[in-house]
């Protein structure tokens, strides 16, 4: 069976190892060592990658106690070759798992919160509690975690060879099932639990450990966060976005918070005082519409060509304008598309939907409705002018002969 260093030493990366199988998988090779410094993928933690001789490592998985390193070309069987895995990407995933237990032992004894599910991927990581935590609590436990990682502490793997001696344990979490030597990771002075992913070998490598984000998740919490070089990289990149934010509104980045608050408050006084002009602005345009309308036997005909007003307002201002006996016709240029509204008002005999098909051929556009009220869109643009004063002939036309 191979020798499994990462266990003894965290922070190996590298060795020399004898190759003593190697197995075409489809176009790559597992290759099985008799000494390895690559872990395999367990405890949450995916595997190590790097390299063996020329050969390049790209998943590392153990399988009946056997531990397969996936390649991309063939070692020859008894050749010695150089192990060296990618030390970044261990360091980074060491750095959040240790992280994890500093989270769940704060967690678990402040709050008697049981880490039930985590998951480590190489841009984030989380952890599922099984009982809601506040925000307030959050931020107790992440000082807590922190405080661990300020004192420096040895982190320690030891096996045991029975499962008594393990049910001895003061442990936080037992992965059940396990056949023994049984390691357990211990932080001292914190947390003990059975874990089989190397850690730092001392809190303080940590760096810092963030929570970022926490949602409710199967009756408990889900909480994201971020570890060393990841909670710098997080930190760096949203006090540069602050910086661009105060920067726009040239204040400091304390008060950019307030500044977006008011210029949020502002903008929605805004809207509404907005909605308020166009409204009477409507009710004058409605007025001259009105004034304007061709008459067509015992009914009036309007149709008008606006631009820049907005499928809302179009429709309102069609609305506003329909007085008794009138059928209007708005059609606006809005945003690259033409907009319509086909109205009536009170008394006037027929439904728009008997109307619409005429009007969606001659604007080229697509509408419906029914009673009083039809909306329409084209893309076609150039030439409303044209249709409007074609339709608006055949609107007069038939409705001079309408009882
Ligand atoms: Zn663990």
């Amino acid at each position: 069976m191979t020798k499994r260093l990462y266990d003894l030493d965290s922070h190996q990366t590298q060795t020399e190892s004898k190759v003593l199988s190697c197995v075409p998988i489809g176009d790559l090779f597992d290759v099985v060592l008799d000494q390895t410094v690559f872990f395999p993928e367990g405890g949450g933690q995916p595997s190590d990658t790097g390299m063996l001789g020329e050969a390049l490592v790209s998943h590392v998985r153990e399988e009946d106690g056997e531990i397969y390193h996936r390649v991309d070309r063939p070692l020859a069987i008894g050749a010695v070759v150089s192990a060296q895995i990618d030390w970044a990407r261990r360091f980074d995933l060491m750095q959040q798992h240790t992280g994890e237990h500093l989270l769940s032992f704060s967690f678990y004894d402040l709050f008697s919160a049981s880490n039930v599910g985590f998951h480590l991927a190489l841009d984030y990581a989380t952890i599922d509690f099984d009982k809601p935590v506040s925000h307030e609590q959050i931020l107790e436990a992440e000082l807590l975690a922190n405080r661990f990682v300020w004192k420096n502490l040895p982190v320690v793997a030891t096996f045991y060879d029975s499962e008594e001696e393990v049910r001895a344990l003061p442990l936080r979490k037992h992965a059940e099932g396990l056949t023994p030597p049984i390691r357990i990771v211990g932080v001292e002075g914190a947390d003990l639990c059975t874990c089989c992913a190397p850690h730092c070998s001392k809190t303080g490598e940590i760096g810092s450990v963030f929570v970022a984000d926490a949602s409710s998740y199967k009756g408990g919490t889900r909480i994201t966060f971020f570890c060393g070089e990841r909670a710098l990289k997080l930190h760096r990149a949203q006090h540069d976005d602050l910086d661009i934010l105060a920067r726009r509104f040239s204040c400091q980045r304390e008060a950019v918070v307030g500044a977006v608050k008011k210029l949020s408050d502002d903008y929605g006084a805004l809207k509404k005082s907005e909605r308020e002009l166009a409204k009477s602005l409507n009710g004058y345009m409605a007025q001259e519409l009105r004034a304007n309308a061709a008459q067509a036997g015992k009914y009036r005909v309007i149709a008008h060509l606006v631009s820049g007003v907005d499928a809302a307002r179009l429709k309102d201002l069609a609305q506003v304008a329909c007085a008794e006996k009138t059928l209007s016709l708005l059609l606006s240029e809005c945003d690259g598309r033409l907009l319509y509204v086909l109205s009536t008002g009170a008394g006037f005999p027929l439904d728009v939907s008997e109307l619409m098909p005429a009007v969606n051929a001659a604007l080229s556009g697509k509408g419906g409705g029914r009673g009083t009220l039809a909306q329409g869109t084209s893309s076609t643009i150039s030439g409303a002018q044209e249709a409007l004063e074609q339709i608006k002939s055949y609107f007069v036309k038939r409705l001079s002969d309408q009882r």
